[in-house]
């Protein structure tokens, strides 16, 4: 059975899109069987995956509206596979933004998801959704199906105000929604050793959270920046880069740490 992550923190531009995709691609590249899903109406997963988002004949949000399964809307990319790194996708493009209007009045609107994924859950060792930078009924969707959510953050000074927001939105639906959620860590991202406000933050970081910070780094690398625009990851793109070795490490990371969940 799949365990399920969400890879989430409502502030955009802070690396969610480029952990997804690249976590995504170092577990394939390591042996794991992966889907990932792409629950932001912007559909950057699905172009960083390879995947044309326009040219899509089902999404997301046909699943989300039970217009299609998971089973029928998920897709591959050649280039993936053909890289050793081969994982589904279920994309995502603006016609997700009508979604949550649409869901409304539906009943149970924030578990469609999770229903949609049952059928699908015995095909993958990991689950990855990629949420939208809110916290709406879209990343609901997401966390009410998730065992554990991952938090991408750069080491700033706002950095743990933030956290705040969504640490109180992931306590709310642990207690009405989803008994299974956790936060099952912190990410560093974009680091820069070199600066000394990063450092201390990450310092801090550490003495807050303990644990619960993965001892996995992800550096600041231009490589991971460029990836999108020939539509792979990182991983995928320049094995070699530092930033694609550190999601590589990552993966591995990730591995380790559901053996134990
Ligand atoms: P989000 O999904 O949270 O909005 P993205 O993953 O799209 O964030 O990242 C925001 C920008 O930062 C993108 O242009 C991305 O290429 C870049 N980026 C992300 N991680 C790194 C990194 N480790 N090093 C350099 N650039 C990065
Ligand atoms: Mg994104």
């Amino acid at each position: 059975m799949a365990k399920i992550f969400c890879v989430a923190n409502q502030k955009g531009g802070v690396g969610k899109t480029t952990t997804t995709v690249n976590l995504a691609a170092g577990l394939a590249k390591v042996g794991q069987r992966v889907l990932m899903v792409d629950l932001d109406p912007q559909g950057n997963a699905t172009m960083g995956s390879g995947v044309d988002k326009r040219q899509l004949e089902l999404t997301i949000y046909d699943v989300l509206l039970e217009a299609a399964s998971v089973a029928e809307a998920r897709v591959k990319s050649d280039r993936l596979i053909e890289a050793g790194c081969g994982y589904d996708i279920l994309g995502a493009n603006r016609e997700l933004t009508g979604a949550e209007v649409e869901m409304v009045a539906m009943e149970r609107r924030e578990r469609r998801l999770k229903e949609a994924l049952t059928e699908v859950e015995k095909d993958y060792d990991f689950i990855l959704i990629d949420c939208p930078p809110s916290l709406s009924m879209l990343t609901l969707n997401g966390l009410c199906c998730a065992h554990g959510v991952i938090v991408p953050m750069q080491c700033e000074y706002f950095a743990l105000e933030g956290l705040t927001d969504l640490v109180n939105t992931i306590k709310q639906v642990h207690a009405n929604l989803n008994k299974d959620l956790a936060i099952i860590g912190l990410l560093r991202v974009m680091f820069d050793p070199r600066i000394t406000l990063q450092q201390q933050v990450s310092e801090q970081l550490k003495a807050h959270f303990a644990d619960k910070v993965f001892n996995t780094v992800i550096p600041r690398n231009v490589r991971l920046a460029e990836a999108p625009s020939y539509g792979v990851p990182g991983v995928v793109f320049d094995p070699l880069a530092k930033g694609a070795q550190a999601y590589v490490a990552f993966a591995q990371e990730m591995v380790a740490r559901i053996e134990t969940l």
